[in-house]
């Protein structure tokens, strides 16, 4: 008769203890606004603090190079020529495939022209894709090149040509990161 009396107690209990977990969840349904979001249509704020995809203020930058021997996995690849203080650039480069978001490459620049951002979307399909050139430019500017061939007597054959812009909005990442350095200069003047 006890093992009974027992059992349909059990059975109380469960059914008791069912109830009050099933309240604590609807007293949390009805009175807290959702957590999670529906990515990517709605996105939350991202912290100052991210580490994510880095921008370069390429009229800054004076290629030294630190910034990439401080990186710990070799992922940044910067290219240029150097025409007295005036360069010639060919790229510049972050290999996010090896990327780890450590931000070391930040502090070693004599010049603060390297930021890391707070956009991480860089999901593909493409494993390719994931270099990302920093450029907004490639090979010198047509300023700095009339400045080259007026330094060279008018003549212009000392001086480097000119080479073609590269293309604006070669994927995703990178206008997204071109839209950020626009919207981060435009800041600083205004
Ligand atoms: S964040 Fe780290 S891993 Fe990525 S480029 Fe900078 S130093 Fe290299
Ligand atoms: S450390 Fe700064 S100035 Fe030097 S190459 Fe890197 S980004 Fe350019």
């Amino acid at each position: 008769m006890g093992s009974v009396r027992e059992y349909f107690s059990n059975i109380a209990n469960g059914l008791g203890s069912t109830v009050k977990g099933m309240g604590v969840t609807l007293r949390h349904f009805t009175s807290e606004p959702p957590i999670t979001v529906q990515y990517p249509r709605e996105t939350k704020p991202i912290p100052p603090t991210y580490r994510g995809l880095h921008i370069l203020e390429q009229d800054k930058c004076i290629d030294c190079h630190l910034c990439a021997k401080a990186c710990p996995v070799d992922c940044i690849e910067i290219e240029a020529t150097h025409h007295g203080r005036t360069l010639d650039w060919h790229k510049f480069t972050i290999d996010y495939k090896k990327c780890i978001f450590c931000e070391f490459c930040i502090p070693p620049c004599p010049v603060d022209c390297i930021h890391m951002t707070s956009e991480f979307e860089l999901a593909t399909d493409d494993p390719n894709g994931m270099v990302e050139d920093l450029l907004t430019w490639t090979g010198l500017r047509p300023e700095d090149q009339a400045k080259l061939e007026g330094k060279a007597g008018g003549k212009g054959a000392g001086a480097a040509e000119a080479k073609p812009a590269a293309p604006a909005g070669g994927g995703d990442v990178r206008s997204r990161v071109a839209a950020m350095l626009a919207k981060k200069k435009a800041e600083k003047e205004g």
